[in-house]
């Protein structure tokens, strides 16, 4: 408390609104390092003054506090018996608990209070005059530094953000999604950042180009026409058992075609029973785990526990999306690096800072338990979709420490990814401005934050010292 007094005539206003009867009284409580110790006692003592709705944030790194950084900054894992002993306060009838900026991975068996993850659009918002500077001219957002990012709520968009710009400047893009965007002619369609797949929704694989390699969702679900024997490749996304049934048949695929599979209660119903189509086209089959950007679209879809489904299926099918705990006996690769056409501005070629924060919520926002800290993979997984988590929990991360496939994914991962991905909080190196779109003018220079104007914010130290621009990206 800074302002001297303060606390008593807090204290003499909550019992005051609590004898009135009229507000709800709720308590917001920012841990840190000061309070953590007591933090049930603090719970206790408003409880005994009437309250029983509480907000616990997470102490951020910004302003006093990362000035402040020793004081206040502390390990969550040493206090965790503590703070689970109040957040189970929420199973009591009566009582409300919310966290705040709360890192996922300490929240396991407590999962409905793991926030959101659109507050993350809320929260980027709050930056976007720097998500738009660090887009258009390089210059890394003010707060950048390893040492603050690992505290950092928005760390994983930070992350997001960046290796989406890598991926731009280094040209490395796989998938090209414009979907039914009627605007597209679908072939001509410049493949931007390196992309070597246009990415198509329509009704009928017939309106699909024959002209170019082409990843597709369709809606139908009839058996596939044939194709001249060097027609480019033409990646299909199976969504449903009907469309699996007509499509892996008892012959061989079309020539050129691929299926990206889906895993869903419905396909994997579909797989389970027909275990010997699939084995007939191990070869041109990738299994899915598709991500969900609200949870009630992985409550509705997602298959549970994956592990158990992989286990009962037994077939060596590579899988992309899900940590190699969830996907035993299989072989493990990275979906298809994708952007989609709806992420940049249609007026500029630039990447919109809304669009990516969604980009980043409904795609890349991923979490591991505390106990991943026990597997052999750690360095080189990203663990489960945030919506996943929210739906079943962090116990489907089943740390691998020894045996068979425990050192099997290790090798699998080890030869795909040499050296683990960094992460900002590792101290990526800061990217420079991507190209616009083709037929885009070069970004102009972005808007001034006001805010900056007024209190003139500082750059971080690691930043002004030169270090970023020597660590490996
Ligand atoms: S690090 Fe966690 S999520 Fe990843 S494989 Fe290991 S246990 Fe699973």
């Amino acid at each position: 408390m800074q302002t001297p007094g303060a606390f008593e005539r807090l204290i003499r206003g909550l019992l005051r609104a609590k004898r009135d009867g009229r507000p709800i009284v709720n308590v917001d409580v920012v841990i840190n390092k000061q309070n953590v110790p007591f933090i049930d006692k603090i719970v206790e003592l408003c409880i005994n003054m009437g309250v029983k709705e509480f907000d616990l944030l997470h102490v951020i790194p910004q302003a006093e506090a990362y000035r402040n950084r020793d004081e206040m900054f502390y390990d969550v894992r040493e206090h965790l018996p503590r703070l689970q002993k109040v957040f189970r306060l929420n199973r009591l009838p009566g009582f409300y608990i919310w966290t705040n900026r709360f890192p996922v991975s300490y929240l396991e068996g407590m999962e409905d209070l793991i926030q959101d993850p659109h507050k993350m659009l809320d929260e980027v918002n709050g930056r976007r005059y720097h998500v738009r500077n660090y887009l258009d001219t390089g210059t890394p957002l003010e707060c950048r530094e390893p040492d603050r990012c690992k505290h950092c709520f928005i760390e994983p968009f930070c992350t997001t953000m960046e290796r989406v710009v890598t991926t731009q400047n280094q040209e490395a893009l796989e998938l090209w999604w414009v979907g039914a965007d009627p605007a597209v002619d679908p072939k001509t369609e410049p493949l931007p950042f390196g992309a070597t797949w246009l990415g198509l929704h329509r009704a009928t694989v017939g309106e699909l180009p024959t002209t170019r390699a082409i990843y597709a969702e369709v809606d139908e679900a009839a058996p596939l026409p044939q194709r001249a024997a060097d027609a480019p490749p033409l990646r299909l996304v199976a969504k449903t058992a009907a469309q699996l049934q007509a499509w892996l048949g008892d012959g061989a695929l079309p020539a050129g075609v691929s299926v990206e599979l889906r895993l869903t209660r419905e396909t994997a119903a579909w797989m389970l029973e027909h275990t010997e189509r699939l084995v007939l086209h191990l070869e041109e089959l990738t299994l899915v785990q598709p991500t969900h950007e609200t949870m009630s679209a992985a409550v509705a879809e997602d298959v549970r526990d994956p592990a158990s489904f992989f286990a009962a299926l037994g077939l060596r099918v590579r899988v992309a999306g899900l940590p190699a705990c969830a996907a035993p006996g299989t072989l493990l690769v990275e979906p298809l690096r994708r952007l989609d056409r709806a992420t940049f501005d249609a007026e500029t070629g630039r990447l919109d800072w809304r669009e990516l924060a969604r980009h980043h919520v409904s795609r890349e926002y991923r979490g591991k338990s505390v106990r991943c800290a026990d597997c052999r993979l750690t360095a080189r997984c990203e663990g489960l979709h945030i919506n996943m988590i929210r739906d079943q929990g962090l116990k489907l991360c089943r740390p691998l420490v020894d045996g068979e496939w425990a050192e099997e994914a290790e090798a699998q991962l080890s030869l795909a990814q040499p050296r683990p991905r960094r992460r900002i909080e590792d101290g990526m190196t800061p990217q420079p401005p991507a190209p616009s779109l083709p037929g885009f003018a070069p970004p102009e220079t972005p808007e001034e934050d006001p805010l900056r104007r007024h209190n003139g914010l500082k750059r971080s130290a690691f930043l002004r010292s030169g270090r970023a621009a020597a660590e490996v990206g």
